[in-house]
C-alpha cells in the first residue's frame, strides 16, 4: 500500500494518542519495563559541566532513555512522565498517585517490573510508602542521581541501565520495592541518604545492601524481613490525602512549647528525631504524653541514622504510652504513622505495628 499524505498523518496520530504501544513492536523475549519519571537531579540540568549548581526536573524520559544505550537489550522500556520536580518537592498527592498508577501498570500481563526516576533527597521515603502500598510481587525499582544529567561523569544514565536491568531480573521478583543506585541495591525499609553531594550517598545501616548491580549484573544476597507489598496491610486505592504528622527534631534544650505547636496547628501524630536512643528533653517527653492521653500517637525514633530505638530503654514507653520506632528512621516512621492514622489502627496496637514493619 502506498502511504499518502492523509493516511500517514492518521498512523502518526494513532501513535500519538497512545493507541499504538511500541512495547509490542519490540523484542517478544525481553521483559516489558516501564519508566516512570518523576524528576530528581538524574533530570537537571546546568550550564555547565563542572558547575555544582544546577536546577532538578528539566529533562524528560524520553531523553532519558535516548541517553541510556544498551538499555533496549535488556527490556522492552517505555517511559510515563509523572511528574518532574526535585525530590524536596515531593508531595503526598503524587504518591499517592504513582501508588495507584503501579498497582494499576503491574495488573497488567504485559509489564514485568517498573523503575521510577526520582530525587535522591525523599528517595528513601517515597521508596518505602511504596513498598507498603504496591500490591505485586513484580519488582520496582528506583534510582536517581547525584550529577545532573549536564555533569561531567554524570552517573545517572549508568544508574538507570542498572535500575531497568534489576527490574528486568527474574530473582528481584518479592523482593519488595528497591532502590539501585551506584551499584548498590537497598531495600526500600533499610536505605538512608548518608552524604550530601557524594555519588555514593546511599546506604542501608545496620543490615547493608540487598545486592549490587554491576554494568546490568544483578546479584542478590538477601531479601526484606519485614512487611512489604502483598503482606502489608495498607490500601491507597481510592485514596486522595493522609493523616498529618509531623517531626521533632532533639537537641539539647529543646523548648517544651514546639510538640503543643505542631498539635495545635493539626498534626494528627508525632514522630520525634530523638537524641540517643530515641530520647527526647523531658519538656517535650511531658507534652508528648499530654497528646498521647489525648488521643494523638506519638512515636519515638532517632536522629542517628544507625541502631535501634529500644522500647522502654531510657524513657519507659510502659508508662508514657509512646511507641519506639525500632530501626525505622523518622521519615520512614512518619509515613508509617501517617498509614497507620488513616487505616484507623488503634494507640495500643502501634507498637506491634512497628515491630513488623
Ligand atoms: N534535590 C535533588 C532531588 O532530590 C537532589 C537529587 O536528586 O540528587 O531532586
Amino acid at each position: 500500500m502506498k502511504l499518502n499524505l492523509t493516511s500517514m498523518t492518521f498512523v502518526l496520530a494513532i501513535a500519538l494518542m497512545g493507541f499504538w504501544n511500541p512495547a509490542q513492536a519490540q523484542n517478544k523475549d525481553l521483559p516489558n519495563v516501564v519508566i516512570l519519571a518523576t524528576g530528581g537531579t538524574i533530570a537537571g540540568a546546568s550550564n555547565s559541566a563542572t558547575n555544582a549548581s544546577y536546577s532538578s526536573g528539566q529533562v524528560g524520559i524520553q531523553t532519558m532513555i535516548e541517553a541510556t544505550p544498551g538499555v533496549e537489550k535488556l527490556a522492552n522500556v517505555t517511559g510515563e512522565q509523572v511528574s518532574n520536580v526535585g525530590s524536596q518537592d515531593m508531595t503526598i498527592d503524587i504518591w499517592l498517585k504513582l501508588a495507584n498508577r503501579i498497582n494499576e501498570l503491574l495488573k497488567q500481563d504485559d509489564v514485568d517490573g517498573i523503575v521510577i526516576t526520582h530525587g535522591t533527597d525523599t528517595q528513601e521515603e517515597t521508596s518505602y510508602f511504596l513498598s507498603l502500598t504496591v500490591k505485586s510481587d513484580k519488582p520496582v525499582v528506583m534510582t536517581g542521581s547525584m550529577r545532573s544529567s549536564t555533569s561531567l561523569s554524570a552517573e545517572g544514565p549508568l544508574n538507570l541501565y542498572n535500575a531497568v536491568a534489576v527490574a528486568a531480573s527474574p530473582e528481584a521478583k518479592g523482593k519488595g520495592v528497591m532502590v539501585a543506585l551506584n551499584d548498590y541495591i537497598h531495600a526500600a525499609r533499610d536505605v538512608q541518604k548518608m552524604n550530601t553531594t557524594n555519588v555514593a550517598a546511599f546506604e542501608s545501616p545496620i543490615k547493608g545492601a540487598m545486592g549490587t548491580v554491576f554494568y546490568g549484573d544483578v546479584k542478590f544476597y538477601r531479601t526484606p524481613t519485614t512487611n512489604f507489598g502483598k503482606t502489608s496491610i495498607f490500601d491507597v486505592s481510592g485514596v486522595t490525602s493522609l493523616p498529618r504528622v509531623d517531626i521533632i527534631y532533639g537537641c539539647a534544650d529543646l523548648s517544651g512549647d514546639i510538640l503543643p505547636m505542631h498539635v495545635k496547628a493539626g498534626a494528627k501524630g508525632i514522630v520525634i528525631a530523638g537524641v540517643g536512643n530515641g530520647n527526647i528533653h523531658n519538656a517535650t517527653l511531658d507534652a508528648g504524653i499530654d497528646a498521647v492521653k489525648n488521643g494523638i500517637p506519638v512515636v519515638r525514633s532517632a536522629k542517628v541514622p544507625s541502631g535501634y530505638v529500644l522500647r522502654n530503654g531510657e524513657v519507659i514507653d510502659d508508662e508514657t504510652g509512646t511507641v519506639a520506632s525500632g530501626d525505622l528512621n523518622p521519615v520512614k516512621s512518619r509515613i508509617l504513622l501517617m498509614l497507620a492514622l488513616h487505616a484507623n489502627i488503634p494507640q495500643s496496637e502501634l507498637q506491634e505495628l512497628f515491630n513488623n514493619y
